[in-house]
C-alpha cells in the first residue's frame, strides 16, 4: 500500500490510476480503525478496481469543547490493518495540506435545512466541518464512488445531497452498520468506555429496537421518544435526541412513505454516542 502525505504524490498515484481505466474507490476516515472502517474498504473494492483511504482527523467539525485534542491517533496500526483489508493507497493529509490557508481562511460549505436538526443543533457548526472537509477531499481525490457508513446516518444524507446538489461526479455508497455482539454499534469513541460504561451503552441499540417495536404498533411518536429518553436517563445517560424521523430526515409526521428511522446521540459520562435503525412500517 502506497501513503501520499501531499497533493503531488496523491495527483501521481490517482493520475496513475486514471490513465490505466480504473475505476477508484474512496473511503475517507478519522483513523482509530475498527472493523466497520475496514468494511467499507470491503465494500468499495467490490465497486472498483483500485481503493484509497483517508485517514484525516478534520479540526473544522470538532467544537471548542470536544474532543479533538484527545481523539484517538494510531496512524501506524491503521496503516497495516488499512493494506490488510486490501487498500492500494493510503491519503494522510497534514493540517496544512488540507487547510493551506488555515482552517480560519479556508473556504466553507454550508448544507442548508438538513444541518440545523439532531446532531447539527447538539454540534453547531460540525456538519459544515464534515461537508468542508468531504468536498475538499473529493476534490482533491477524485474518486469515481465514496463509500460512507450508515452508523452516521445524517452524515451520509448530508454529503448525499452535497454531492448531489454540487453535481459532484461520484457514486455514493452506504455501508451497513457494524456491531459488536453486544449490539454497541462499533465506534472509535467506544474505547473512551470504561468496562462498565460499555456494557451500559448496550442499551442504545437496545432501545433502538423498542422505538422501532413501538412505533409499528402505533404509538404516538412523541410517547415514543418520550419513553426512549426516560429508559435511557434512567440508565445513566444524558440524552441529546431519541428521535423517529422519515428515511429523509423530515419530522415522522411529514413522511412522505413508510419508510422510518429511530435516532439516538447520548453522552455517557464525557462519551457521546450516536446510533440509529432503519426500518419500514407496515
Ligand atoms: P470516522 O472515522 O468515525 O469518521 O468514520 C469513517 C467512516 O466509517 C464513516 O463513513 C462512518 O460512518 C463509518 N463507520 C464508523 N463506524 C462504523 C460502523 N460501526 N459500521 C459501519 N461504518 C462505520
Amino acid at each position: 500500500m502506497q501513503t501520499c502525505r501531499d497533493l503531488g504524490a496523491l495527483r501521481e498515484r490517482i493520475g496513475t490510476w486514471k490513465q490505466e481505466g480504473r475505476r477508484i474507490g474512496f473511503v475517507p476516515t478519522m483513523g482509530n480503525l475498527h472493523a466497520g472502517h475496514y468494511a467499507l474498504v470491503e465494500l468499495a473494492r467490490q465497486h472498483c478496481d483500485a481503493v484509497i483511504a483517508s485517514i484525516f482527523v478534520n479540526p473544522t467539525q470538532f467544537g471548542p469543547n470536544e474532543d479533538y485534542a484527545r481523539y484517538p491517533r494510531t496512524e501506524q496500526r491503521d496503516a497495516e490493518g488499512l493494506a490488510q483489508a486490501g487498500t492500494a493507497a493510503l491519503f494522510l493529509p497534514s493540517v496544512d495540506v488540507m487547510y493551506p490557508f488555515g482552517a480560519m481562511g479556508c473556504v466553507q460549505m454550508h448544507v442548508p435545512g438538513i444541518t440545523d436538526i439532531l446532531c447539527g443543533a447538539h454540534r453547531p457548526g460540525h456538519f459544515n466541518g464534515v461537508a468542508t472537509v468531504v468536498a475538499r477531499l473529493f476534490n482533491m481525490v477524485q474518486p469515481d464512488c465514496a463509500v460512507f457508513g450508515r452508523k452516521d446516518y445524517q452524515q451520509l444524507q448530508v454529503i448525499r445531497y452535497m454531492s448531489e446538489e454540487l453535481s459532484f461526479p461520484i457514486e455514493i455508497i452506504p455501508a451497513p452498520t457494524l456491531r459488536e455482539a453486544s449490539g454497541l454499534a462499533m465506534s472509535s469513541r467506544n474505547q473512551y468506555l470504561s468496562d462498565e460504561e460499555r456494557a451500559t451503552a448496550t442499551a442504545i441499540y437496545r432501545t433502538l429496537e423498542s422505538m422501532r417495536a413501538a412505533c409499528i404498533a402505533g404509538t404516538p411518536t412523541a410517547k415514543i421518544e418520550q419513553d426512549a429518553e426516560a429508559e435511557l436517563q434512567s440508565l445513566g445517560f444524558t440524552v441529546d435526541y431519541a428521535e423517529i424521523r422519515s428515511a429523509t430526515l423530515a419530522p415522522a409526521s411529514r413522511a412522505m412513505d413508510t419508510r422510518r428511522v429511530a435516532l439516538i446521540a447520548a453522552f455517557l459520562g464525557r462519551t457521546r454516542l450516536i446510533d440509529n435503525l432503519e426500518f419500514e412500517i407496515p
